[in-house]
């Protein structure tokens, strides 16, 4: 098979474990920055080129788009489509994982647990908007915050209120939400592939620090899923209509909750602490994919 991996970046550990997994099953392995692709936007022959050229004899892509270059990189990968080329990770699914918002909303409306979570855009809501999650102790969320940054937790009421004032005075749009205390500063990040979790981590907060995020200093562990775990990060990942994921999971009173779905999940933590070869699994979910599409085609 011809692969590309869409990546600004090839020596990112993601992209060369992925360019690796690929080459060791046989596939001829393309790192193309989707940033510099370029398109011809008709119908009767769309094209992606890229240095000049038209990408050609493509059977599938794998995107791995930043949070800062969603917009086009979806652009791009909706091209490939368009081009009749296989992606995992739809150029929709895609968009729609990178809003907070729409994302958490879309979960709750296919009933899957989340935090109590609020949201309002007016200064004069804020006393409303802390009575629905709960009261304080509270987690205050800059709605475009990635990696724990702008992550922010209210022990009491009046800090609540005075840093959702600070956030809003600077036209931030904010997520608050119940504080899961019994988390107990851990996380569980779920990788999943097609419809199964392949690897998962617990995360750990460094000491003192409530975000298990490991850029903010948080160690990691192989984690153990219940049933529940893997049935709720396998829905989440469906709804979101996504075939790659990584899903962030707490585990709180009311059970397993959502707290985000990442739609370009980092390989590195997760086969460091797991010693699963996540990018193969990687490719061997395409390989099949690939497979079962000829399969319905030459019906
Ligand atoms: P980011 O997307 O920036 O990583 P998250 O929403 O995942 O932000 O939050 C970062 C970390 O903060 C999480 O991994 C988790 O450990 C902690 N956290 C976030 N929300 C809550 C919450 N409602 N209750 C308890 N801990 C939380
Ligand atoms: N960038 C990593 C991922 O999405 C998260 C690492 C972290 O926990 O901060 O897989």
């Amino acid at each position: 098979m011809k692969i590309i991996i869409l990546s600004r970046d090839s020596t990112l550990y993601s992209t060369r474990r992925l360019k690796e997994a690929g080459e060791a099953l046989g596939h001829e392995m393309r790192v193309i920055d989707h940033m510099r692709c370029y398109m011809d936007i008709t119908s009767h022959d769309p094209k992606v080129l890229y240095q000049g050229t038209p990408i050609t004899d493509v059977d599938a892509i794998i995107p791995r788009i930043g949070a800062s270059n969603t917009f086009y990189g979806a652009a791009v990968v909706r091209q490939f489509e368009i081009m009749g080329v296989f992606t995992p990770n739809s150029s929709q699914a895609i968009t729609r994982s990178r809003d907070k918002l729409s994302s958490l909303q879309l979960l709750a409306r296919r009933g899957i647990g989340l935090p109590v979570t609020g949201f309002a855009h007016s200064t004069q809501d804020i006393d409303g908007l802390i009575d629905l999650v709960g009261g304080a102790p509270l987690v205050i969320k800059l709605l475009e915050g990635t990696q724990g940054i702008g992550v922010v937790l209210a022990e009491t009421y009046q800090a609540a209120k005075s840093v959702i004032e600070a956030f809003r005075g600077l036209d931030a749009n904010i997520l608050v939400q119940e504080y899961i205390k019994e988390a107990k500063g851990a996380d569980i990040r779920c990788f999943v592939v097609g419809d199964k979790v392949i690897a998962s981590m617990k995360r750990q907060g460094a000491a003192g620090e409530f975000r298990s995020n490991l850029h903010r200093g948080g160690s990691a562990s192989k984690a153990k899923l219940t049933p529940e775990e893997r049935s709720t990060a396998v829905r989440a990942a469906k709804a979101m209509g996504l075939r790659i994921a990584g899903v962030d999971l707490l585990r709180s009173n009311h059970g397993p909750v959502v707290m985000e779905v990442n739609s370009s999940p980092g390989l590195e933590g997760i086969e460091k602490y797991t010693n699963i070869d996540v990018g193969t699994k990687i490719i061997n979910f395409i390989e099949k994919s690939l497979q079962a599409r000829a399969a319905q085609d030459g019906k």
